[in-house]
């Protein structure tokens, strides 16, 4: 659950307001393509409950079926709608000459009252959006976010920095291709940048001058892509000397450690133009995904690197 509903006041807590949750409830429907009615009332006196209606086309025209809408906020409880919460249902719905049941729920509800409303068998259709439904509708389109984000904003605020997006800095989009089959390697969450050296180890030539060993670099996903470009490279004289995740690599706190090792090699090592072009890449491509926050996920992952002694 990514909403947490007592963030929307409990009803009835006096101060002439209208319900927060009914006004949410009234927004929820009418962004879901339902047509209001009747809105519900302020005050305790005038108190009118909501009425929607649904257009229905069918071969003999538009139908407009009219849905008696329950609304309960029983999130601060966390108690389910039992059938003791919703009396006279058919009473109400014929009262108010609708021809549907409609409940707005942040909690679930109980078993009694599904049992309930299924024993009405055909005589009144009945709906229930529970704190479940209601997240999956909001969070499947755009306007359904904009309108989570008013009632729910420390869930949505929540849920942004726990699943980062990359900013937008360049015109075009970032992408680091996998070598060998092209695949977008800062979205398949399998990529790796594997470091080649043209020597196994580091030899001292006759002349008695140290000899460092070039490096090379390229782009893969795991498995099968590692492999042929692996052997690609051998037959071209080229050893394979580590590797880094690239997942890894759009860690903010990994990132920065990243590049200073590389800086810290780059004075006693050779890299290769091109493997330092590539790595050049590699930091101006992830940038965009690492200007932000660590998600709890990432300082989990940093924190166990730590642990290891590998950070
Ligand atoms: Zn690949």
């Amino acid at each position: 659950m990514i909403l947490d509903y007592t963030e929307i006041p409990q009803a009835n807590l006096g101060g002439g307001l209208q319900d927060t949750f009914e006004l949410f409830a009234r927004d929820f429907l009418e962004d879901l393509g339902f047509e209001i009615l009747q809105h519900p009332d302020r005050g305790a006196d005038g108190k009118k409950d909501l009425i929607v209606g649904e257009v229905r086309k069918g071969v003999g025209g538009k139908t407009i079926i009219r849905w008696l809408v329950s609304c309960k906020h029983y999130a601060h409880s966390g108690k389910s709608v039992s059938d003791t919460d919703e009396l006279d249902i058919n009473d109400r719905v014929a009262a108010h000459k609708c021809q549907g049941f409609l409940g707005v729920y942040s909690t679930l509800p109980a078993t009694s009252l599904n049992t309930k409303l299924h024993g009405y068998g055909d005589k009144i259709e009945h709906e229930i959006y529970d704190r479940e439904r209601i997240e999956k509708e909001l969070f499947k389109h755009p306007e359904g976010l904009k309108l989570a984000r008013r009632y729910f904003p420390i869930s949505i605020e929540k849920y942004i920095t726990q699943t980062p997006k990359p900013v937008k800095i360049f015109n075009e989009a970032t992408a680091i291709n996998c070598e060998y089959c092209g695949k977008d390697l800062l979205t398949t969450k399998n990529g790796i940048f594997v470091v080649l050296s043209d020597q196994n180890e580091q030899k001292i030539s006759r002349s008695g001058k140290k000899y460092n060993p070039e490096k090379y670099i390229y782009f893969s996903c795991k498995g099968e892509c590692d492999l042929r470009l692996d052997a690609k490279y051998r037959a071209k004289g080229l050893w394979y000397t580590g590797w880094e995740d690239i997942d890894d690599l759009m860690i903010p706190t990994l990132f920065l450690k990243n590049i200073m090792a590389y800086l810290n090699q780059l004075s006693d090592m050779e890299f290769s133009k091109e493997a330092h072009e590539k790595m050049k890449d590699l930091y101006i491509n992830v940038f965009p995904h690492i200007v932000r926050e660590l998600t709890e996920e990432e300082k989990e992952r940093v924190g166990s690197l730590m642990e290891f002694g590998i950070f």
